[in-house]
């Protein structure tokens, strides 16, 4: 029999619907697969119980036809959503035996399609970094390593790892600078980060709420459609989350790109670009032209400031929404003699190098004196930002770069970790993307000369992840990107 985590989504749903096997036997694959490769620290709460049990009563549905569009699918969820009864800690000391009392809206629209949860899975301490290095619960481990371990990126690092390792059929992610994006590039994985307000953000633990946003990470395009559309729609209980209608996002898949006009902006070809991955850059866009679709070249002249923008906005709003774990409301407290030692000791103690630097430059920039020298100033050229998309939208109607400059790295990489600069060039490819809320997915292009994946991002106009769904699905066929093994 062939090995039930190795099917796509869409081939487990058939699968089950024709009754070659049960939704229970589907997650135990999945279970013993899981418990197989602890050693990558993909998962970080595992919850085989609770995923057996949800799988018995997807079977009476599916029996009894009534089952919904995720029905008997075992799913991985980063612990940065709220799941009620379930460990969440955003991979943080500060929120170490926090339970929330509630489920986050885009796990609750998972669980009503009938998916099961196998469990939480690891990421950099509070979304904030590119390695999964930063997570109290330690690194995650790509299973593509090979002589050295590397980083699985970041911050969804557990996630791509686990949908590589097939130790779950799809996992949910979050992106606030490319933390869906660029972990599924080093993974070999699919990703896409959808239009800003497409997914509710309730009960997902906030980073940088004006640019966090969910999505989920899978195996091919279609899962990634199938998975996008339980996950989107309006919420009452985020006012940020977009009333506009959630269209079918499978429908796209396979159809026609003759005539559409793909753009290739001159600023992303940055020092830093390693050549093989600028030469699957050309590649791509060769298949895709080959498709019929036209390239034009296009000009995003903000592009050099959008680092810069980024890690003054993103510190700014998260230092003002992680003023919350104080010790006295959530999780973790260590004791002190006054009120005031007290918050100290629980925040020395609870929160990271990484998420301590964040806090540090976003009080700074926040701070009278220094609000006008920097948080407006980037607030002004992150509107300069989308302006430039906007424009380029003019001349193209969806974005072809690199996802990351480079492929994975090793874990605890020395340049990246003496000078965090490093660290933070990595996302130099999809912050811009994030600043200005627009949707944007990697796929895997092909593999560079130490046979490590690299992937492909496109990024598509405000609420069109059809465009963007339709050229990945063109482009995935034509690449025929084989998986880790
Ligand atoms: N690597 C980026 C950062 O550290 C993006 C993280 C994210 O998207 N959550 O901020």
């Amino acid at each position: 029999m062939t090995d039930l985590t190795e099917l796509t989504i869409a081939e487990a749903k058939k699968g089950l619907s024709k009754k070659e096997f049960s939704a229970v036997e589907l997650t135990t694959s999945y279970i013993n697969n899981m418990q197989a490769k602890h050693k990558l620290n993909a998962f970080v709460k595992e919850t085989p119980e609770l995923a057996l049990q949800q799988a018995a009563a997807s079977q009476s549905k599916i029996d009894s036809g009534l089952g919904g569009e995720l029905e008997g699918i075992p799913l991985g969820i980063k612990d940065l959503f709220c799941t009620k009864g379930v460990d969440t800690t955003a991979c943080s000391q500060i929120l170490k035996g926090f339970v929330p009392p509630y489920e986050s809206t885009v796990t609750s629209k998972l669980l009503s399609a009938g998916a099961n949860f196998l469990g939480k899975l690891n990421l950099d301490e509070f979304a904030m970094g590119g390695s999964n290095e930063t997570s109290a619960f330690g690194p995650v481990i790509n299973p593509w390593s090979k002589e050295v371990p590397l980083v699985p990126g970041g911050s969804s690092g557990g996630s791509a790892a686990a949908v590589a390792a097939n130790m779950c059929a799809a996992a949910t992610g979050t992106d606030t600078g490319g933390s869906i994006r660029q972990p599924s590039a080093f993974c070999g994985v699919t990703g896409i980060k959808p239009t800003y307000g497409r997914c509710s953000r309730y009960g997902i633990i906030a980073f940088a709420s004006s640019l966090d946003q969910a999505g989920p990470i899978a195996k091919t395009v279609e899962d990634c459609a199938i998975m996008l559309k339980v996950m989107s729609g309006h919420d009452a209980k985020d006012a940020t989350s977009a009333k506009i209608a959630v269209p079918d996002f499978t429908k796209v898949l396979g159809q026609s790109i003759k005539g559409m006009r793909v753009g290739i902006p001159k600023e992303y070809r940055v020092p830093s670009l390693n050549e093989e991955v600028a030469s699957y850059w050309d590649k791509a866009a060769q298949m895709l032209k080959e498709q019929g679709v036209e390239i034009v070249d296009i000009s995003l002249p903000h592009t050099k400031y959008a680092l810069a923008v980024y890690y003054i906005i993103a510190p700014a709003e998260a230092s003002s929404n992680l003023a919350r774990y104080d010790g006295l409301r959530y999780g973790n407290r260590v004791e002190g003699k006054t009120l005031d030692e007290m918050y100290v000791n629980s925040r020395t103690a609870g929160f990271g190098r990484e998420v301590k630097r964040r806090i540090m430059i976003g009080t700074y920039v926040l701070s009278a004196g220094y609000y006008d020298a920097y948080y407006l100033k980037a607030q002004k050229v992150r509107r300069l930002i989308r302006d430039d998309f906007i424009e380029a939208f003019n001349h193209c109607d969806i974005i072809l770069t690199p996802t990351a400059p480079s492929a994975a790295f090793a874990i605890g990489d020395k340049s990246m970790q003496q000078d965090p600069i490093n660290m933070w060039l990595n996302d130099i490819f999809t912050v811009s993307v994030s600043l200005a809320g627009l949707p944007a997915m990697s796929l895997p292009i092909g593999l560079n000369s130490k046979g490590l994946p690299l992937g492909m991002q496109l990024i598509g106009r405000a609420f069109d992840e059809e465009s963007v769904l339709k050229a990945a699905s063109i482009l995935e066929k034509q690449v025929a990107f084989r998986g880790v093994k």
